[in-house]
């Protein structure tokens, strides 16, 4: 099956108001359908799905397409990855070419695998909702104060201390040791090569990946069960399924607040999510037992433009802070620091001193740029300690070298401007010297490839296009009977926005392939959200105009199209006659050409 053949099943198999409606509620609306738009902050149903088009879209977001591009976007996922999942959803096999498939139940079968830690899961939380054994469990999280609906929300489990709780009962299903093994469930003794359970004696917190399958455990002993030999905390290893650079915990729940707010807050603990989501901050997260690197800022950014890292107010989470500020630097991403009181993390911190206390210290982050001057300039005196402060300056001149170019954003400059001037103070040194220095170490370093893919594109809406092109397209996607004419009568190098010209070549190239194109083929001729974005916008648009004497309006557009063309083809020769480059002879012709051409203008 090609690639096209696939969308083509899977556009036909799959219906866009089920797909939207399992995780929105819908109202019927006139012909169409209606919902709370979950990417804005959303009072009345603003997202409208049409179920002849198989189309949504959002107006104040100024977002819509089919359901490839709701699910990219609901999911923050590539083209690719929507038509992996809305196959797997549609149960459409996508690698029937790619050789055979490891088969169900081995370790190597990924869906085996997801199947295990779902399965796993539910064992570890029932045990801690009902068993007996668990009361020391729900015991430690009653005292963390951790209630019985973030037990659910979060699906917390429990583990007794045991060697074979979990193997025993995955003899009664499908799941061998060696998948258990695989997803870093069970472990094999070197000395006699027996299975046995990794996590024990432990409440767990399932990591999710942000379609909410559990891909890893996190794991904290009871203190009952503390000995000098075993750690606090411990999570899964990285298996097939599970890679902790790039995963965050809690964010499969946190990550419609976090587009909403369009900020996301980064905690170091499971417990401290768990806490202060329960006194209303939902846009918190926490990494994995790693510090934050360049996947988790890629993820990071399909939601959120500003992070705050919210610090235990210790000496290892300043460390921590300072190590990862040159990445969040030459990433372009706004990094904020909160740091709290000493010898409190953020679950302790909201529960002794309350929502309103901490929401003030995320609201009082402070820059990180303010954060690493404080830092760096703690305890020197740039008058007599002229090593070190020569040392400090240097450092982080080169890092602001690294962030951005001199040709960056207004804003960025302006940014620039405010850390030289504050630098200037701090080591007593003239500004202009300062730039100098900046200057120079900016040339000394390498040319930053330059990364157009992470350039965020701006959606094209219907009011860039001229509006002839505009009208034209509108016309061809409600008529789509017009189309051949139109290709005949006006060439796609006449219309001038780069993504109508796209629309209008794909027009042609679908008709070259015989396909008739309709306004669902078209849509599904393009990867890009922004172009779908666009041609529902402009479906919309052409329809609510209503055009009742189309054929009429067609004929003036392509009349007009016909006397531009002509128009630039007189200018075209003008200019070569004017150019000495012809002989006489062809001088003539070409005047006899043009006085032709002038003759058709005046007659159309
Ligand atoms: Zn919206």
């Amino acid at each position: 099956m090609s690639f096209d053949d696939i969308k083509e099943r899977l556009r036909q198999s799959i219906d866009i108001c089920e797909l939207i409606g399992e995780q929105i509620e819908l109202h019927r609306q006139g012909r169409g359908f209606v919902g709370i738009c979950p990417w804005h902050d959303d009072s009345r149903p603003s997202l409208q799905v049409n179920p002849e088009r198989q189309t949504w879209k959002c107006w104040v977001c100024n977002i819509g397409g089919d359901a490839f591009s709701y699910v990219m976007q609901r999911e923050g996922i590539d083209f690719r990855e929507a038509l992996e999942m809305l196959a797997d959803r549609a149960g459409i096999p996508l690698h029937e070419a790619r050789g055979p498939r490891p088969q169900a139940g081995s370790p190597d079968d990924k869906k085996t695998l997801y199947h295990a830690m779902a399965w796993a899961c539910e064992q570890f939380h029932d045990c801690l909702s009902k068993s007996p054994d668990a009361s020391v469990a729900r015991q430690y999280l009653e005292e963390r104060q951790i209630h019985a609906e973030s037990i659910d929300r979060f699906r917390i489990g429990y583990s007794p201390p045991e060697w074979q709780w979990l193997l025993q009962r995955a003899q009664q299903t499908a799941f061998s040791p060696e998948v258990l093994e695989a997803v870093g469930l069970a472990l094999r003794s070197q000395r006699n090569q027996k299975y046995y359970d990794r996590f024990r004696g432990r409440v767990l917190f399932p990591i999710r990946d942000t379609q909410q399958r559990p891909i890893a455990l996190g794991g904290r002993i009871l203190p009952k069960f503390t000995d000098e030999k075993t750690a606090k905390y411990i999570n899964s290893p990285e298996t097939r399924l599970f890679s902790k650079s790039e995963q965050l915990y809690g964010l499969d729940i946190a990550r419609d607040a976090i587009s909403k707010q369009q900020s996301i807050v980064v905690t170091e603990g499971y417990t401290d999510v768990i806490g202060v989501h329960q006194h209303g901050f939902r846009n918190v997260v926490a990494v994995l037992g790693t510090a934050l690197g360049p996947r988790h800022i890629r993820l990071i950014k399909r939601y959120a433009d500003r992070i705050v890292l919210l610090l235990d107010g210790d000496d290892a989470g300043q460390r921590r802070a300072n190590e990862i500020l040159d990445l969040f630097v030459t990433h372009h991403v706004d990094l904020r620091i909160a740091t709290l009181p000493a010898g409190l993390d953020p679950c302790d911190f909201v529960q002794q001193h309350g929502a309103s206390a901490l929401q003030s210290v995320i609201d009082g982050a402070r820059d990180a740029w303010d954060h690493k001057i404080t830092l760096e300039t703690d305890g020197i005196d740039p008058i007599r300690d002229t090593h070190r402060a020569h040392q400090a300056l240097e450092s982080l001149l080169a890092i602001m070298a690294r962030s951005q170019r001199a040709t960056a954003e207004a804003s960025q400059r302006l940014r620039e401007q405010q850390l030289l001037n504050r630098l200037s103070r701090e080591f007593q040194i003239e500004e202009s010297q300062l730039r100098e220095r900046l200057q120079a170490a900016r040339s000394s370093q390498r040319p930053q490839l330059s990364n157009t893919q992470e350039q965020t594109q701006r959606t094209a809406t219907p009011s860039d296009l001229e509006p002839p092109e505009q009208a034209l397209l509108e016309l061809m996607l409600q008529q789509p009977e017009i189309v051949p004419t139109a290709l005949e009568r006006i060439r796609s190098n006449q219309l001038t926005n780069a993504v109508a010209k796209r629309i209008y070549q794909t027009f042609e190239l679908l008709s070259e392939q015989g396909v008739i194109p309709t306004f669902e083929r078209l849509l599904l001729s393009f990867d890009e959200p922004e172009v779908k974005t666009l041609l529902v916008q402009l479906d919309d648009s052409g329809r609510n105009k209503n055009e009742e004497n189309h054929e009429a309006v067609f004929a003036d557009l392509c009349r007009a199209y016909e006397r531009k063309q002509l128009r630039d083809s007189l200018r075209q020769g003008q200019a070569a006659l004017e150019s000495t480059e012809l002989n006489e002879d062809e001088q003539l012709d070409l005047l006899k050409e043009l006085l032709r051409k002038q003759q058709e203008l005046i007659d159309r």
